[in-house]
Order: structure tokens, then C-alpha cells, then sequence
């Protein structure tokens, strides 16, 4: 059983669909409640088992109620995939406003450790569990431009690596997954622009765009006991961005 939120749309829609395939009930928990319905249903047809739940990860509360929701539906709570996210804009650290900031960092940050905090519970009481947080190269790297997105992403690095160490005793891993460039709603204004997809093709050695999939199998992997022994790991797709 998995909650992935931000799953009405991009990388989140992907995952859902494929942990669908291999036999997952899934929540897909997002604000977008027209498409993350449309989806839930859509695999609900294909014969699998999804259900959409409205959720601002920002909200404790609301991550309280899609937890007792997701217990209450399914039984059980065995992955938590920590995708939503909002892009930073391109402010850099001289002109970002401080308004700005806290709205990027409640969700791309505070959301992901509400959810941890909020799952873990319930993980704990199902005998373990696997949790994967999506930051990015950003997480790891100097982004060329904002400054409130890959601070957020560095938060969700480092959170990781504290909650795998401290939830490790209750058998719930926790892993960060750091994309490259992936063709998704979020990037969507810059993709439209052939100048701006040259200069990202270059940037990434691999000399391709990634799709909302070459995580998702990823994401799956973290996500499955065949990566039992991995736990307070930066699992970097990336085209190899970061190698160079
Ligand atoms: P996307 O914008 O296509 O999808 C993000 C989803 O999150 C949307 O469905 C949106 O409605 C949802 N969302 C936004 N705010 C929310 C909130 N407060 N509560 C619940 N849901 C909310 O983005 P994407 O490109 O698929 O990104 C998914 C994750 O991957 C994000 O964390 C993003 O920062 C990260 N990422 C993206 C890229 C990329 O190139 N696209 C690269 C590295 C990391």
C-alpha cells in the first residue's frame, strides 16, 4: 500500500501507474483534485486499486487525516513517495523575497518532513516500511539560478539521511531520489523552448532529456525489498549531470 503525493500529475502520475502494475494499492494525494481523480480512476478501470485524496502536504492535519484515510481503506501503510514539489522560480539569493522562500520551502521541505513524520507512525505499526524523498541534483549540487528550490532540495537530502538513522531500528528505510532534467508539467516552460532543451541536453552527458518513467522504475526499485539493504542513500538518475 503507497501514498504517493503529487501523483495527479508528471513523475507522481508515473509512479502511481507503475506501482499499480506491479500490484500496489495506491493513494494518489495531491491538491489537483480533477486530474488525480481522473487518474485514480483510470487504474481503478484497468483493474487495479488506486483512490485519490485531496492533500496540501504543506498541512499537518491534512497529512493526518490521508494517513487514518489510507489505514482505514487499505489496511496498512507500506511505502510513502515524498514527490510533490513546486518549482522555485529564478530568483537568485540577492532578489528572492523572503515570502517566496517560506512558500517553497512548507512544501518542497516541511511537506516531506510532515509526511515522514506522519507515515513512520503508521509504517510502525505495520512492521517497517519504505520511504523515498524526491529532491534532485540540486539537492547535491550549485543550481545556476534560484536559490529557494535547492535549498529546499538540500533540506530534503539531509532530512533523509537523519529520519533513515533514526528510523532505521523500526525497519522503515529512507532513501532521496535526485532526478536530472525530467520533461514534466514543472519544466514544461522551459522544454518549450528549443534553446533552453539544447543547453539542458548539453549539461547532461547521457545528451537526453529523461521522462517522467526513467525515475519512476527507479523510485519502484527503492520502493520494493529488492533494495532491502539500502537505507540514508542519494539515488541519483541524472544522465550523469552530477558526474561530470
Ligand atoms: P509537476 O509540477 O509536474 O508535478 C508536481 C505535482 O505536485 C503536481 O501534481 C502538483 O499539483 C503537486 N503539488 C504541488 N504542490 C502540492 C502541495 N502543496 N500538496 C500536494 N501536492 C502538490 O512536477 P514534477 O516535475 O513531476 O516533479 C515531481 C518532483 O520531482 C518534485 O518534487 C520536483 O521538485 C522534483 N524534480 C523535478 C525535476 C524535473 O526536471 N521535472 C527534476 C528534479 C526534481
Amino acid at each position: 500500500v503507497c501514498i504517493v503525493t503529487g501523483g495527479a500529475g508528471g513523475m507522481g502520475a508515473a509512479e502511481a501507474r507503475l506501482f499499480a502494475a506491479e500490484g500496489a494499492s495506491v493513494v494518489i494525494a495531491d491538491v489537483k483534485d480533477e486530474p488525480g481523480g481522473r487518474l485514480a480512476a483510470q487504474i481503478s478501470a484497468g483493474g487495479g486499486a488506486a483512490r485519490y485524496m485531496h492533500l496540501d502536504v504543506a498541512s499537518d492535519e491534512g497529512w493526518a487525516r490521508v494517513v487514518e484515510e489510507t489505514l482505514g481503506a487499505f489496511g496498512r501503510l507500506d511505502v510513502l513517495v515524498n514527490n510533490a514539489g513546486i518549482g522555485g522560480g529564478d530568483e537568485d539569493v540577492t532578489d528572492l523575497s523572503a515570502a517566496k522562500w517560506d512558500r517553497v520551502l512548507a512544501v518542497n521541505a516541511t511537506g516531506v518532513f510532515l509526511g515522514t513524520a506522519h507515515a513512520a507512525g503508521a509504517m510502525r505499526s505495520c512492521g517497517g516500511g519504505s520511504i523515498i524523498n524526491i529532491s534532485s541534483v540540486y539537492g547535491l549540487v550549485g543550481a545556476p539560478m534560484g536559490a529557494a528550490y535547492p535549498a529546499s532540495k538540500g533540506a530534503v537530502r539531509s532530512l533523509t539521511k537523519a529520519a533513515a538513522v533514526q528510523l532505521a531500528p523500526d525497519r522503515i528505510r529512507v532513501n532521496s531520489v535526485h532526478p536530472g532534467f525530467v520533461d514534466t508539467p514543472q519544466t514544461r516552460w522551459m522544454m518549450a523552448d528549443p534553446e533552453v532543451v539544447a543547453d539542458l541536453r548539453a549539461r547532461t552527458p547521457l545528451g537526453w532529456i529523461a521522462r517522467p518513467e526513467d525515475i519512476a522504475w527507479g523510485v519502484l526499485y527503492l520502493a520494493s525489498d529488492e533494495s532491502a539493504y539500502m537505507t540514508g542513500a542519494e539515488f541519483v538518475i541524472d544522465g550523469g549531470i552530477t558526474a561530470q
